[in-house]
């Protein structure tokens, strides 16, 4: 347990409170990398199960909680299962390029008959796609409409060419497709990252709340923790996203697929509206892909690409996501330091606009947790503490807090590792695993010397401690104010 070997924080009030997850790769996987990268500030690493063999996945998830200890700092893992993702077959001619006004079709099973014939990994496609539907290749590199169909094919017209590779996506935006949401091989995965204890899995592709449901059914057969978070990257998402959002424990704009299952043009506006409904229901929000995409081969990143940085923290995400910039990039660190430089800056002016608090009503009124909290909040304001600690192992007075966006200091203390792992997702919330002492007062005492010894703060500093409702029985939360001696 780390406890009290907890690495100094020098300021907690300077540490970015927006989350950064990174994406593994070949790039990043080695060891010191890992090491590197959580020293300059990933709170979460992503495995994408689209790539990569089991053992792989094994041997990162060793290592990442190796780099982890090794650098005394929590670090939480997200296993993202390719649910329904389509991809092309093996390509007569590969690479392939397409031009505008070419015909190609799309047919049956395995087999292309020549280099114009294409296939899928959806066995039935060609009875799903209804003629005046686009087809659209490699995230949008080519797009194709269906002029003509026959039990075995689909004739395709080339409306957008472009240069297209074996294995690369296939996405029908106009088609409701009938394809199942987890695989077979998604669900093995799931069993396999519930039994390997990581903090978070996604699920790709989510049409509806039922799919979260069955995912969440398989990870607790496994008796894992795991949060579910689902990604946001279909039209009947969108359709359906209050009762998804509600289904989920967190949730990602996931704009890669997204930008080419709606009109590009429209996913800004779905960002923020998928933002704006995780700040009303509680749920953590990951704002994902193409964020430094330029940085793949720069040092740089484009000044499009800092003001979509900023404008994601502006909107009201809890974290921001690294994909091939970290995975498969030349800049993985760079790409990292550079995020957290646009996330400490951007807040500085989020913490001018809000003095506001975002404390949520629920259906039944203001909820015991919420309204415990919105008073820490205004106990904390008016006292101008230095520091919150939330002692518990229970992270839902984290996550209130976590939404209520008012910049003083929040550490959680627990001394629930999986926990802990988790808040490395929650916004502004500093996660520190302690032993906890069953009495009130060794915990204030402990609270104490945290904010002292590791927090930075000095004498005569105030701080509000919340402590959850198993330290004393039949009590809800309580909340004690201290200060440094
Ligand atoms: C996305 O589509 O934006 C996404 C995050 O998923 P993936 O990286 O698996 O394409």
């Amino acid at each position: 347990m780390a406890s009290h070997q907890d690495p100094p924080i020098r300021n907690v009030a300077t540490v970015p409170r927006t989350k950064l997850i990174a994406t593994i790769g070949p790039a990043c996987r080695e060891p010191a990398m890992l090491r590197k990268l959580i020293s300059c500030g990933v709170d979460v690493f992503r495995l994408n199960m689209a790539h990569g063999k089991a053992e792989v996945h094994d041997a990162t998830v060793h290592d990442i909680r190796a780099a982890s200890a090794a650098e005394d700092r929590p670090v939480a893992i997200l296993v993202d299962l390719a649910g329904p993702k389509i991809r092309l077959g093996q390509l007569v001619e590969d690479p392939l390029t397409l031009e505008a006004g070419q015909t190609v079709a799309f047919v049956r099973g395995n087999q292309p008959g020549g280099p114009r014939e294409l296939t899928c990994t959806y066995a039935t496609m060609v009875d799903e796609v209804a003629i005046g539907n686009a087809i659209v290749l490699a995230d949008g590199v080519a797009r194709l409409e269906v002029f003509a169909r026959s039990p075995d094919r689909l004739e395709c017209r080339v409306v957008d060419g472009g240069t297209i590779r074996s294995r690369q996506g296939v996405n029908m935006p106009a088609t409701r497709l009938s394809v199942a949401a987890l695989s077979d091989l998604d669900r093995s995965n799931a069993v396999w990252a519930a039994r390997a204890g990581v903090e978070f899995i996604s699920l790709s592709f989510v049409r509806r709340a039922a799919e979260m449901e069955d995912l969440r059914r398989i990870v607790q057969g496994e008796k894992g923790t795991a949060l579910l978070v689902a990604k946001i990257e279909k039209r009947e998402a969108l359709d359906n996203l209050d009762e998804i959002v509600s289904a989920a424990d967190c949730v990602m704009v996931a704009r890669g697929d997204l930008g080419v299952e709606i009109d590009i043009e429209k996913t800004p506006l779905a960002q923020k509206r998928i933002i704006r409904l995780c700040s009303q229901l509680g749920r953590p929000v990951i704002v994902a892909t193409q964020m430094l995409e330029s940085m793949h081969h720069s040092r740089q990143p484009t000044r499009a690409e800092v003001s979509d940085v900023a404008n994601a923290i502006l909107d009201g995400a809890d974290a921001c996501m690294l994909s091939g910039e970290t995975a498969i990039g030349d800049y993985p660190v760079d790409a990292v330091k550079m995020m957290k430089r646009i996330m400490y800056e951007t807040e500085q002016n989020l913490r001018n606009r809000s003095s506001r608090m975002q404390t949520r009503e629920s259906d039944s009124g203001w909820g015991l947790a919420d309204s415990v909290m919105l008073g820490v909040a205004q106990i904390a304001r008016r006292l101008d503490a230095k520091l919150v600690v939330i002692l518990s192992s229970d992270p839902r007075a984290a996550l209130i807090k976590s939404k209520q966006r008012d910049f003083v200091p929040t550490a959680f203390l627990s001394d629930n590792p999986v926990s802990v792992r988790q808040m490395c997702l929650y916004w502004g919330i500093i996660p520190v695993e302690s032993e906890l002492p069953r009495d009130i007062m060794r915990l204030s005492a402990l609270s104490l010397d945290w904010a002292r010894n590791k927090a930075g703060l000095t004498s005569g500093d105030r701080i509000v401690m919340v402590l959850d409702n198993e330290f004393l029985p039949g009590v809800h939360d309580t909340v004690m104010v201290g200060e440094v001696p």
